[in-house]
């Protein structure tokens, strides 16, 4: 079954909801076709939930600086929707926002959800519908000019498409990069994310005091918000910095990835291969053979020699004791720890740079007055699909705010134009 609509929007994040409601503001048909059963999921976990809606920085100039080299093609596009329209546009909806250090700006509620509660009912408002459950397939297209895109239910056609499928980043809200491998199919330049493998810096001291320790099988898991992101298993290194090794080096663009929205911490397991009461058992066993041993000389089985002293000083055990007078809970206290030793990221070594690009599609391939693609005349981009290097501080969000309303704002006014 195939459907019309003057415009067809792929993908529900910001940009997505902001090009939608503003096509269909001005009247256009228009449907939002999203894959997950949820608009902006992404968006609801921004800025620890707060959501750093944008940077209050209302010098173009001085804007456009923050996003280095690539952020000149936005200097036209800021003065058609800049910092203060997205900011005006929220508030005229009643969020009020207030601005925080470094010019970050927030919600007064602090809430991400209510940011998302706005442009649910801007789309609502302006009659747009919506496709819930509905990963888009493929694109058709003839010539220059896209004809309709596949969803599970059928084809969809449209005068003007718009693509918001985001990049490749929390690819578990949905952004898992398709948008980018169609537009690759179509001929358009693909710049990949910056993939530099980098050695992390860590804050706390005792990691450093072990410089030159290694792990053959560590496993490291990384947390933000009390929750874990991810973990992987592989040999690792302490440094006079930090970590490094094929493990974190590996795991050092999704680090870097989480640590431009907020604190990362990391836990370190240094005997993966056994659980807690198999790690016990073994314990318990190699130290009935050294009752009369002080602690500090009887950990070598399970912990590296050069380690027990920092392990010992950050459980509080005394390691002058016997092993006779070591209870149960100091036991397992030490255990628990070398199965989770705490740290905090504070940066990365060398080319910081490099893993703030975020990749996408070449700049040179859209008009940014209107955000139309340069290859396809029905095509519009706009969001994290875009190649852009974006640090934090609210202005991801800022590129979505003005290059989905522009997109929206272009791709929606054709009909009334017709
Ligand atoms: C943890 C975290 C915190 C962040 N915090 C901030 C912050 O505080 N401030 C800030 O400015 N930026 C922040 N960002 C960045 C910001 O979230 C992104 O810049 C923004 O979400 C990009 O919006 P988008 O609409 O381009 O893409 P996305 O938000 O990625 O949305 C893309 C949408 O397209 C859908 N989709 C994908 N493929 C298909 C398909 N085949 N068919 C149909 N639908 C599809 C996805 O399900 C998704 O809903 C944060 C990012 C992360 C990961």
């Amino acid at each position: 079954m195939q459907k019309k609509y003057d415009l067809a929007v792929i993908g529900g994040g910001p940009a997505g909801m902001i090009a939608a409601g503003r096509a269909a503001e001005l009247g256009a048909k228009v449907i939002l076709i999203e894959k997950n059963p949820k608009l902006g999921k992404k968006l609801l976990i921004t800025g620890g939930g707060r959501c750093n809606i944008t940077n209050a920085e209302f010098d173009v100039k001085k804007l456009v600086a923050k996003y280095g080299p690539k952020g000149k093609a936005l200097f036209g596009s800021f003065s058609r929707f800049g910092v203060e329209d997205a900011m005006a546009f929220f508030t005229e909806k009643n969020l009020p926002l207030k601005v925080e250090a470094e010019k970050r700006a927030f919600p007064v509620s602090n809430k991400a959800e209510d940011v998302w509660k706005v442009l649910v009912e801007y789309l609502k408002k302006n009659k747009v519908e919506i496709l819930y459950n509905s990963p888009v397939s493929k694109v058709n297209f003839a010539g220059n000019k896209i004809t309709s895109v596949q969803t599970k239910t059928g084809l969809i056609s449209a005068d003007n498409f718009v693509i918001t499928t985001g990049g490749k980043s929390r690819p578990e809200t949905g952004s898992t990069g398709e948008g980018l491998e169609w537009l690759k199919e179509m001929g358009h330049s693909i710049e990949e994310a910056g993939s530099a493998l980098v050695p992390v810096k860590i804050k706390e001291d005792w990691v450093k005091n072990l410089s030159g320790l290694s792990f053959m099988n560590a496993k490291l898991s990384v947390f933000q918000d009390g929750k874990k992101q991810e973990s992987r298993s592989g040999k690792l290194l302490l440094t006079h910095f930090g970590l490094s090794g094929p493990l974190v080096l590996n795991m050092s663009q999704n680090i870097a990835e989480l640590f431009k929205y907020g604190p990362v911490q990391l836990e370190l397991d240094i005997c993966p291969e056994m659980d807690l009461s198999e790690l016990d058992k073994k314990t318990l066993d190699s130290l009935s053979r050294l009752l009369n041993k002080k602690i500090k000389n009887s950990l070598g089985e399970v912990v590296p020699i050069k380690m027990i002293a920092t392990v010992l000083e950050m459980t509080g055990i005394d390691g002058e004791k016997e092993v006779n007078v070591l209870s149960r809970e100091e036991r397992l206290k030490i255990l628990k720890l070398i199965k989770a030793l705490p740290m905090t990221v504070s940066g990365f070594l060398g080319v910081e740079k490099a893993i703030i690009t975020s990749g996408g599609v070449s700049l040179k391939e859209v008009d940014f007055k209107t955000m139309q693609s340069k290859l396809y005349e029905n095509l519009y981009l706009a969001g994290d699909i875009l190649n852009f290097d974006r640090p934090s501080g609210g202005y991801n969000l800022q590129i979505c705010w003005t290059t989905g309303y522009i997109a929206g704002q272009n791709a929606g006014v054709h009909k009334n134009l017709g």
